[in-house]
Parts: structure tokens; C-alpha cells; sequence
């Protein structure tokens, strides 16, 4: 069994403060801090560019990869790191109509994230080729799935609901199909059991700052599955992702190999922050973690029903179609979390009155839901959300 008070001693938290947005940004580890000291004192400071060769900076892209990919179920060589969720989507977007190329739609839904839509919209308009996305509601995309889907884009966890896909159903369809499918796995990698393998899905693609605690603006990663990479399409075709970047040939052909996914030079000091937060993954078994996750949700949810009138459950009720984040609806939510956020509750907002908590095993106990809950019980018998300064929006909700 995985020991989350192991865990959770592994994480800085602030004192006084009930921290459920690890979901949106993860913690800062104990080690990060001698992480990024290393790197600035052991590496960069006298190394200078030599590094690239004698810290292994130039394979980090690969190393951290395979470490990730043994939380998603990826093989060795074939999940890479480096830039953004936003630019790894456009990239397996790409690739993805790129092996589909007689076919003319992307297939979504409208409980997407906005960035991953807004990306197939850029793509589609650079394509110029008639290209159009569909985004029908959640719950109405399996149906969807047809012979004209080239690809099908799926964020596993709704960013506001916690509602989650079976995405072994939806990739099962879509092959049957003959579609290619991009999973965005932001609000699974780290929250959730994944198994890109068994599920055989083509793409998988998220981010490393939320439930992998890697710091803000940590690096992005991307799977390509092992059959589609000697294939798969580089559309920002950079030179890291070059066969022989230092060659320094005109003309690009990409890597035999998942470094086609790389684009150009990466931020090595995130890498050393990500490669300290992974370490506190070594001793998780995602079954234990998802157990944990489900037991604290049910909690959450059954107190603040319990306790808290009128707020309303915008999640699923039931935990097997959650991922793991619980979210309610108020009418004034933002002010509302402004209030807890004053008394070091820390939540966020989603337009127009989503109130979103998220729970992470690794660090957050019973006790931080109960005192989560003792302070929304008592903001809303006060009505202390409406006091003016819990109105102002500032420009992260
Ligand atoms: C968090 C999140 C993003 C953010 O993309 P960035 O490029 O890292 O800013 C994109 N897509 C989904 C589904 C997300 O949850």
C-alpha cells in the first residue's frame, strides 16, 4: 500500500493554508529546491556548455519522457518532454491528420479545453484544405464517431466538472472507424490509472505542472505510439527533432525515432524541477492513489452537502465517471472562493459559477477536506462573500 503521509511529508505546504489546486497547479516538492540549486551550481555555473554533453542535458527530453511514460504506460521511446500542452496538441493533431490525409474532420467536444479547440482551429486554417471541427456536448461524441472523423481529440477530464470519458470505449469506436485519436491526458497524468498500451491509442499528450507538481510553466509531453513513429508527421519540424541536428543540413528529415516530436532547444532548469517532482511518484501504485482520490472526493461531496445549502454538484455523482476534482455550482462562486481563498482555502473558479476543488492523494489528507468544508459552511451562513473586496476579478481566476 502506498503511504500518502510519506507522500505528503515529500511536499512544502505552506502553513495555514488547505491547498486543493493541484489539479491546476501541483505543490512545490521538498527537493525542488536543491533540484534547481544543483543544476544552477553543479551544472550550469561551471559546466556552461559542455552540459549539453556532461549533464546529459541534450537527452532529458527522452529521459523524463521515459519517466513519465511509466506512469501512463508507455514503453521506453516513445514519450518525449519539452514546450507546451498547447503546442504537443497542434503537433498530434498534425501527425494525426497526416496518417488520415483523404479525411476532413476533427471531432471533439464543447467540454474541451479551450486551447486544445483553439489549436485545431489554427491548424485547420493553416491547412486551408477544408478542414472542420465538430464539437457536439460529451455526452453525445460517441455517436459522432463516424468514417468521415480523421481525428478524434479527446481531454479525457472536463477542466471544469471532473466528468471523465471512458476513453477505452471512445478509442475502441473510433479505430473501428478507421479515426486516429489524441488523448489529452492534463487532468489524468498523475490523477488517474492511464494505460496508453493496452488502450492502444495513437496520441497522448499533457502537461507536468498540474498533478505532477513540476512548477509553473513545466514542460509539456507527448506520446506517439511505438507502430506511428517512423511515421508520424513533424509539422514544427525544428531542429531537435532533426535526424542529425548537427549536421546542420538545409533541408529537415526527422529523427527515426520519438525525438521527431522534439522541437528546438528546452528550458533544462524545468527539466531539473520536473526530474526532482517525479521522484516522489517512485513509491505510488495509481490503484492506491485512485482509491484515496475516490475516498476524499466522497467525503468532500457528502459534507458539503451535508452542510453547505446552496451549492449544487456540477461533477458527477458517480466517482467511477469522475476524474479528480469535485466541482459546485453557486451563483456567486467567484466571490465565493475569493472568501475561502482569504481564510487560506485555496480553490478555483470557472466561468460562469463553477466553484472547483481539486484533490490530490499525494499530499491532501482528510483533514484538509474537512477544514475546506468548516470554512465554505461558515462563508455561506455569514454571507461573507458579499463583502466588496471578494468581488474585484483579478486576472487568473
Ligand atoms: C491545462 C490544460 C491546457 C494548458 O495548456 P498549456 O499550453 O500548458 O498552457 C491545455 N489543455 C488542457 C486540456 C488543459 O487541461
Amino acid at each position: 500500500m502506498t503511504d500518502f503521509s510519506k507522500t505528503r511529508a515529500m511536499f512544502h505546504l505552506p502553513e495555514g493554508m488547505t491547498y486543493l489546486n493541484g489539479n491546476s497547479l501541483g505543490p512545490m516538492p521538498r527537493a525542488s529546491e536543491a533540484a534547481i540549486s544543483r543544476f544552477l551550481n553543479d551544472e550550469w555555473k561551471n559546466e556552461l556548455i559542455k552540459g549539453w554533453n556532461s549533464k546529459g542535458w541534450y537527452t532529458q527530453t527522452n529521459t523524463l519522457g521515459d519517466r513519465i511514460g511509466r506512469l501512463i504506460g508507455a514503453p521506453e521511446g516513445s514519450t518525449v518532454v519539452g514546450d507546451t500542452l498547447s503546442i504537443k496538441v497542434f503537433q498530434a493533431v498534425a501527425a494525426g491528420l497526416a496518417l488520415v490525409p483523404e479525411r476532413r474532420i476533427i471531432l471533439s467536444d464543447s467540454g474541451n479545453f479551450p486551447s486544445d479547440l483553439y489549436m485545431a482551429e489554427g491548424l485547420m486554417k493553416l491547412k486551408d484544405d477544408g478542414y472542420s471541427l465538430r464539437t457536439p456536448d460529451p455526452e453525445q461524441v460517441m455517436d459522432a464517431i463516424s468514417d468521415e472523423v480523421a481525428v478524434l481529440l479527446i481531454t479525457e477530464v472536463d477542466y471544469r466538472t471532473g466528468r471523465k470519458h471512458d476513453m477505452k470505449a471512445l478509442i475502441e469506436k473510433a479505430h473501428s472507424h478507421g479515426a486516429v485519436v489524441v488523448w489529452d491526458l492534463a487532468h489524468s497524468v498523475g490523477a488517474l490509472p492511464v494505460d496508453v498500451t493496452s488502450t492502444e491509442v495513437d496520441f497522448a499528450v499533457g502537461c507536468t505542472y498540474k498533478y505532477l507538481n513540476g512548477g509553473p510553466g513545466a514542460p509539456a509531453f507527448i506520446y506517439v505510439a511505438p507502430r506511428h513513429i517512423g511515421s508520424a508527421e513533424p509539422a514544427l519540424s525544428g531542429w531537435f527533432g532533426h535526424a542529425a541536428p548537427f549536421d546542420f543540413a538545409l533541408s529537415y528529415t526527422p529523427a527515426n525515432a520519438i525525438e521527431r516530436m522534439r522541437v528546438g532547444t528546452p528550458s533544462i532548469a524545468s527539466f531539473a524541477l520536473l526530474n526532482a517532482a517525479l521522484d516522489v511518484w517512485d513509491n505510488v501504485d495509481m490503484q492506491d492513489l485512485r482509491a484515496r482520490s475516490v475516498e476524499l472526493s466522497e467525503l468532500f461531496i457528502t459534507e458539503v452537502e451535508n452542510r453547505c445549502p446552496g451549492v449544487t454538484l456540477a461533477s458527477p455523482r458517480n466517482a467511477l465517471e469522475r476524474g479528480s476534482h469535485v466541482s459546485f455550482r453557486f451563483e456567486h462562486g467567484y466571490a465565493c472562493m475569493q472568501a475561502l481563498i482569504a481564510q487560506g482555502v485555496i480553490g478555483d473558479f470557472r466561468a460562469p459559477d463553477i466553484m472547483r476543488f481539486g484533490i490530490a492523494p499525494l499530499f491532501n489528507s482528510e483533514a484538509d477536506i474537512l477544514r475546506a468544508v468548516d470554512v465554505l459552511a461558515q462563508i455561506l451562513r455569514d454571507e461573507s462573500w458579499q463583502d466588496a473586496r471578494f468581488q474585484l476579478r483579478a486576472p487568473v481566476t
